[in-house]
């Protein structure tokens, strides 16, 4: 077959600039993409030599070439080995850039020739947001969960017809779903309205679940919390969520996933940094003085007794090795930390009040060091603002 002149594919002179070639081509190319002509087998062809001719024409080495030796230039041996032009995508990306049409040309390109089908649809994911406590996420637990879930509906299975109804596929869509419109340069390209973007309807909508083939049925899933588990921790359950919509879709698609976020409660004793837990326990000054043994509740549920030196200080922080929370997918466990606040007596009776005031009287520098240190420093920097 013989090939047309590239200049007359265009329909520009052969003088015909840069500027003059790119709208031309530009213009030929919205007039013959074969998405805006499915019916007629000649479009595609046409718009491939539209691309051939601009590929050569726009590059000034083989726009050379081929004003010389004509077609010959790249057959065979020739020039390029035949392969005279750059692909579709390549041209057009250049010509029409990214931008707002960008979306719509890739489009173009990736639905290839024809009519594009409906894409198979994939059922939703769902969230679900649970709460526990500190010490389930200490243990781990299993929890039975109601969700409601996505199924096809069991009088339509799916469709969203009456037993017996026809299910059309769109005219205005050719059930696609989407339909495009042409303004100036751009194609966009908007949910049909005919159809609802469905791409088909329904004669005679299914009476349980109003045409829309699926129905949210209560499940009950058993979601098993990992012991260690951490607030904010997001546990995928594979395949448990909504079915795929059979309405609009091209084929079964897959289910969606189920996510059960899980957020540890705040505790009342506890506070969690990872695996190590602290507890603040507050200790009669005498105990504190004196020395003595203070039992500490754990995350287990079981008790601690751990021994408090004389002279301790508020602020003290004690060990207990692994007493703290356990770590996921181990057997190791954290620590916990018991942080000693020592509490100053108050509501004193008469008796208490002459005890200590008599304490007060036999105590010197040597069994309050921090305090007559504190003094001491104090002094020397008042004596300091005077010289
Ligand atoms: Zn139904
Ligand atoms: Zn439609």
């Amino acid at each position: 077959m013989a090939k047309r002149d590239y200049y007359e594919v265009l329909g520009v002179d052969k003088g015909a600039d840069a500027k003059t070639m790119k709208s031309a081509f530009r213009k030929k190319a919205m007039e013959c993409h074969p998405d805006r002509h499915p019916d007629d087998a000649g479009a595609e062809a046409r718009f491939k030599e539209l691309n051939e001719a601009y590929g050569i024409l726009s590059d000034d080495q083989k726009r050379a070439a081929y004003d010389r030796m004509g077609h010959s230039a790249f057959e065979q041996g020739g020039m390029g080995g035949g392969a005279g032009f750059q692909d579709f995508g390549d041209i057009f990306s250049q010509i029409f850039g990214g931008g707002a049409a960008g979306g719509g040309f890739a489009d173009m390109f990736g639905g290839g020739s024809g009519r594009r089908g409906q894409q198979v649809q994939r059922g939703s994911d769902l969230r679900y947001e649970m709460e526990i406590s500190l010490e389930e996420a200490y243990a781990g637990k299993d929890i039975d969960i109601k969700v409601p879930i996505a199924e096809d509906c069991d009088r339509c299975e799916g469709i969203g017809a009456e037993p017996g109804a026809s299910v059309e596929t769109c005219s205005t869509c050719g059930g696609a779903g989407r339909v495009r419109t042409q303004q100036g340069f751009f194609t966009m390209e908007r949910a049909c309205s005919t159809c609802g973007g469905q791409g088909e309807y329904v004669s005679n909508p299914c009476t349980q679940c109003d045409g829309q083939g699926q129905a949210r049925v209560q499940t009950e899933l058993d979601v098993s919390i990992p012991a260690g588990v951490e607030d904010g921790t997001r546990i995928r359950l594979s395949g448990q969520g909504d079915a795929a919509p059979r309405r609009g879709s091209n084929g079964a698609g897959q289910r969606g996933d189920l996510y059960v976020f899980v957020s540890v409660k705040p505790h009342d004793l506890f506070e969690r940094d990872g695996a190590n837990l602290f507890c603040l326990a507050p200790v009669p000054m005498t105990v504190a003085a004196l020395g003595g043994e203070i039992e500490i509740p754990t995350i287990d549920g079981g008790r601690s007794k751990i021994k408090i030196p004389d002279g301790s200080q508020s602020g003290k922080r004690l060990r207990l090795r692994g007493k703290g929370m356990s770590v996921l997918r181990s057997s190791q466990r954290g620590d916990m930390y018991v942080e000693l606040g020592v509490e100053t007596p108050s509501k004193l009776s008469k008796r208490q009040r002459e005890l200590l005031e008599e304490f007060a009287e036999v105590s010197g520098d040597e069994s309050s060091p921090e305090s007559a240190n504190f003094f001491g420093r104090a002094k020397r920097f008042w004596e300091g603002l005077v010289d």
